[in-house]
């Protein structure tokens, strides 16, 4: 759902392009919040190792490969089906702005304090 003009935003679009897209209405740059992003990533590890953890158990005769490759697919089916339901959408920066990396002003200080007092 497009915060900006309220429309709804494909969901396979917001899947493809999780880390940043054009809303097809409006054209305002849109991102999935990080922590839906979070929420699903958690949500298919979760279930990868919920799959791993059963399929282990059954005696195979592909015995180890199975389980991991069953546990990959089902991260990589429902991480995105996670981050379909749970996604939400802000509208992004329109340009790319590089912030200060020295935002802690007492660490910054305490380092030119030190310079300051060897010299
Ligand atoms: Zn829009």
């Amino acid at each position: 759902m497009c915060p900006h003009c309220g429309n709804t935003v494909p969901a396979m679009r917001v899947i493809s392009l999780s880390d940043g897209m054009e809303c097809p209405h409006c054209q305002t740059r849109l991102e999935v919040a990080n922590g839906s992003r979070m929420a699903a990533t958690a949500a298919g590890l979760a279930v990868a190792w919920l799959v791993w953890r059963v399929t282990r158990d059954s005696t195979n005769i592909l015995g180890f490969a199975l389980p991991v490759l069953l546990s990959f697919l089902a991260f990589g089916i429902v991480s995105p089906l996670v981050l379909m339901f749970v996604a939400s959408l802000r509208t992004a920066p329109p340009p790319p702005v590089f912030e200060p990396v020295a935002a802690h002003g007492g660490h910054a200080a305490s380092v030119h304090d030190h310079a300051g007092g060897h010299h």
